[in-house]
């Protein structure tokens, strides 16, 4: 282990601690990464003894002005050179069933293992002099990352109902890392499944998003899914499963297809936004759902009534309820758009109604509906492939002729009434909207000049005159 621990704020803390003569060691996250290579800045370190003071006399060793101390916790942070190193003693936990907030005392370096969540996130490694690099892995975690395998050092069904959090943390790693759960680990999320109720929306929608940021999302949700925690605090997700048949007519699974869409977006974008939009886009599928013997399946205005569901399920998960929500509620609200127009004949002005609605967004609109397109059709998914490079080819060209990205109308309300001598009144709205359509289609240009001459025309036919 001595190799990884070159750099020489190790050193450091080594020569310090000798000094104060307190065991010390590098534990939990940042040992587990050194083994599975993943780089990793943030430094956890225990110590059996007082963690502040360590902190303290480390801070005063490097000439480090400032030493975050958060007395409750008995814990001290530093930032050096971009490593963020946490200092804390060496405790031992107990819990009380109504709360994931755990009686805290002094401990060992064994009692600080123990009250770990899994045997990955237990080892440590000795910091002082004559055992520098010397690896403690209690409950074979070494072992385990090489195996790629999940699982609680004590009895799962005690580490989870102790701290039900750690049934989404379970689930967060197994996903980050694509890591199978050990089979009693596994279990225990099932069993214990309902005390995830005694944590808060924020820890549990933390530990999803986390989830949502891997690789390769569904792994996280087949698991929230499967053990049936996923239904504590997303059950409108679960209701995208299941497939229904009448009259010998199925539909799709509408989850795993979702699941599909949210893992084909991932090598395409890292932002948690769009993931979720993909995560939304059918959520309005099964309210939406109806069987029409002429014909089969329907899901007529999903879109919409999905996007009016996104701000209830955003307020309810504890997301944002600002631009990023709108953003997702605009994409679940469009996503058929570019579809629609993937499986007809492209024409310029429905491109140009697109561009004006998606606005700044068009082009996320595209890699989710390049997502969407999961068909198992060989003949269909290379049909659309083509349709798809054809209508971004054709967005691109009405841009540049067009720029309808921040579309702004070329002639305000405030002029229409003043070039008809007219005050405020329906014929303005009617100009207003006259103008835009004639632009859509491509009856006049999107500029100053042709619009006005267009008012021009249109308000002479409509009676009025000309001021
Ligand atoms: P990441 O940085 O990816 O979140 P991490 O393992 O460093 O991974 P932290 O939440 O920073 O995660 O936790 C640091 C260490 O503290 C963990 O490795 C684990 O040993 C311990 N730990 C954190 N949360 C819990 C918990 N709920 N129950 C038990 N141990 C925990």
């Amino acid at each position: 282990m001595q190799e990884h621990l070159k750099h020489p704020i190790f050193n450091k803390i080594s020569q310090v601690a000798d000094e104060l003569q307190v065991e010390t060691y590098v534990i939990g996250g940042f040992v587990r990464d050194i083994i599975l290579e993943r780089p990793s800045k943030d430094i956890d370190i225990v110590c059996v003894g007082s963690g502040i003071e360590l902190a303290k006399a480390i801070a005063k060793a490097l000439d480090i002005k400032k030493v975050s101390v958060f007395k409750n916790f008995g814990t001290a942070m530093i930032i050096y050179q971009g490593w963020e190193i946490e200092f804390v003693g060496a405790r031992k936990e107990s819990y009380d069933r109504g709360s994931r907030n755990p009686l805290v005392e002094n401990g060992t370096l064994e009692d600080d293992q123990n009250r770990r969540d899994f045997s990955i996130n237990a080892m440590a490694i000795c910091l002082n002099k004559d055992r520098f690099g010397e690896l403690v892995d209690p409950f074979g975690g070494l072992k385990d990352c090489a195996n790629k395998i999940i699982r609680t050092p004590l009895d799962p069904k005690i580490t989870f109902s102790d701290d039900p959090l750690r049934m989404m943390r379970a689930i967060r790693f197994a996903t980050q890392l694509n890591f199978e759960m050990e089979a009693k680990t596994y279990k225990a999320l099932h069993s214990e499944k309902d005390r995830i109720t005694i944590i808060s929306q924020e820890r549990i929608t933390d530990e999803l998003n986390k989830i949502i940021l891997s690789k390769v999302p569904s792994i996280g949700f087949k698991h929230l899914f499967d053990t049936g925690l996923l239904n504590y605090f997303f059950p409108e997700m679960v209701k995208l499963y299941g497939v229904e048949i009448r009259n010998g007519l199925g539909h799709k699974d509408n989850f795993y297809h979702t699941l599909q869409v949210l893992d084909n977006i991932c090598p395409n974008t890292d932002s948690l936004w769009l993931r979720w939009a993909a995560i939304l886009h059918d959520i309005a599928k099964p309210p939406t759902k109806r069987f029409d013997p002429k014909h089969g399946w329907t899901f007529h205005g999903h879109e919409d009534r999905g996007a009016r569901m996104v701000p209830e399920i955003f307020k309810k998960l504890k997301l944002p309820l600002d631009s990023k929500m709108k953003y997702v509620q605009k994409l679940v609200r469009l996503h058929l758009r570019p579809i629609a127009l993937v499986k007809e004949t492209v024409t310029d002005s429905a491109v140009r109604r697109l561009l004006l609605e998606a606005g700044e967004d068009v082009d996320d609109l595209m890699t989710l509906c390049s997502a969407d397109i999961t068909t198992k059709n060989e003949k269909k998914l290379k049909k659309y492939k083509k349709n798809f490079i054809l209508v971004e080819e054709k967005i691109k060209e009405v841009e540049e002729k067009d720029h309808l990205r921040n579309w702004q109308p070329p002639i305000s309300g405030e002029d229409i009434m003043k070039t008809f001598g007219i005050g405020p009144s329906k014929e303005v709205g009617q100009i207003k909207n006259a103008i835009k359509e004639a632009m859509l289609e491509g009856e006049i240009q999107n500029n100053e000049s042709e619009a006005r001459e267009f008012m021009h025309q249109l308000g002479i036919t409509m009676g009025l005159n000309l001021v």
